[in-house]
């Protein structure tokens, strides 16, 4: 077991105040204490140290794959982290939990297990071919051979949600940023590797996938790197320094640097929002980065706002269900989740409901289907492209 998972077994209270928080708990079938996070914790502890009754009967919890798929039910969240009494890091102690899975053959699930394949193959998740991961680019994009600013897609928008990144170069080129787009050598950023606990291949020193990120980023030569994809921005900032030491450029997420551009006058939002907008906090940009306040200023900054607050919003907001490697594996269930997100939007009296990442929009847009009420789902970004054009 990974030191750090085994420090924190025993930090573990057991008080229960990661109850009611975690979104696989909304699963109606999923509220029984061996899907909680402190079942689950008490589990790692009895099977590092098993209690006198269980060395009596001479007996020990195993990592069976009942247990194995418990702990694969994570969206990597953040919420248990965040309510936590012991402060146990847990956005770090799941994916060493997963890695140690891994490493001893008791994980990751079947369809994690094509990621690594797909990715292998062809740097990107969604088994598509590495040659058309550019198709998506505009030929009029003010592309610069020197750029200040790096654009780094992500796997989802290059395609799956083509129209978001359309829309970021559309919102840069009307800023007259220098920008420049990583292209065909972009790879994916690992993400959906790193939640699932294949880290090898995101950490191999010849031609891992920080490696050849950060050489091609280096290459540009910006100093600013930015990104719409929440899990893109998680993975770049805290996990690829936690492999490759503290990189050279800073990294900021799409919506931080076009709050920056109206504030500093360089973006002008002239249309109004098309409707009555609610904004839905990315876990990996919200509660992992604290990034809530500059998406609100985004929409609040539009003639006529249309902005409403979530009930759950910023630290208390609720998960879509998308991340962690969640909705790879157990589709349907995420979407479920996404769906009681957009039931809530739905209560409020919202028309749409937007997000800042193209996963969670993914998500979002599939869970009102699943809810059968009609309620658009858009990235902020598009928004901003359409009222600045
Ligand atoms: S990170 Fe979120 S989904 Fe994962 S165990 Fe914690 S609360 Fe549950
Ligand atoms: S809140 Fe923290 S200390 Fe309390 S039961 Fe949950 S994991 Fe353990």
């Amino acid at each position: 077991m990974p030191a750090e998972v085994e420090k924190d077994i025993h930090a573990c209270l057991q008080c229960g105040y990661c109850n009611f928080v975690c979104p696989i708990q909304l699963n109606p079938d999923r509220g029984f204490e061996s899907w909680r996070v402190r079942g689950k914790m008490y589990h790692l502890k009895r099977y590092a140290h098993p209690g006198t009754f269980d060395r009596l009967m001479r007996r020990r919890p195993e990592i069976t794959p009942e247990f194995v798929e418990r702990v694969y039910n994570c969206t990597a969240c953040g919420y248990c982290q965040h309510v936590c009494h012991a402060n146990i890091k847990f956005n770090d102690r799941w994916e060493q939990v997963k890695e140690w899975f891994v490493t001893n053959g008791a994980g990751p699930l079947d369809r994690h297990k094509a990621l690594r394949t797909r990715v292998i193959a062809k740097h990107n998740p969604y088994d598509e071919p590495h040659e058309s991961r550019d198709a998506w680019i505009p030929k009029t994009a003010k592309r610069s051979r020197n750029p200040e600013i790096l654009y780094f897609t992500g796997c989802t928008a290059s395609y799956r949600q083509q129209k978001i990144a359309q829309d970021a170069t559309r919102v840069l080129d009307a800023a007259g940023v220098d920008y420049d787009i990583l292209g065909k050598d972009e790879w994916c950023c690992g993400s959906p590797l790193i939640r699932t606990g294949q880290t090898d291949i995101v950490r191999d020193e010849v031609d891992g996938l920080v490696k050849h990120n950060l050489n091609e980023i280096e290459k540009r030569g910006a100093r600013t790197v930015v990104t719409a994809c929440a899990g893109c921005f998680m993975t770049l900032s805290h996990n690829y320094p936690l492999y490759a030491g503290k990189p050279d450029f800073k990294l900021l997420h799409l919506t931080q640097f076009i709050d920056k551009l109206v504030a500093d006058k360089k973006l002008k939002l002239k249309k109004p929002l098309p409707k009555k907008v609610a904004y839905h906090d990315p876990c990996h940009i919200g509660r992992h980065f604290g990034i809530f306040e500059e998406p609100r200023r985004i929409l609040k900054s539009f003639p006529k706002s249309s902005y409403i607050e979530m009930k759950h919003n910023r630290y208390d907001s609720q998960c879509c269900g998308a991340g962690g490697g969640y909705k790879i594996q157990f589709n349907d269930r995420a979407e479920y989740i996404a769906s009681l997100r957009v039931l809530e939007a739905k209560e409020l009296g919202a028309e749409m409901l937007v997000s800042a990442c193209p996963f969670c929009v993914t998500n979002l847009t599939g869970g009102a289907k699943v809810a059968g009420v009609k309620m658009e789902v858009a990235e902020l970004v598009s928004l901003v492209a359409e009222s600045v054009s």
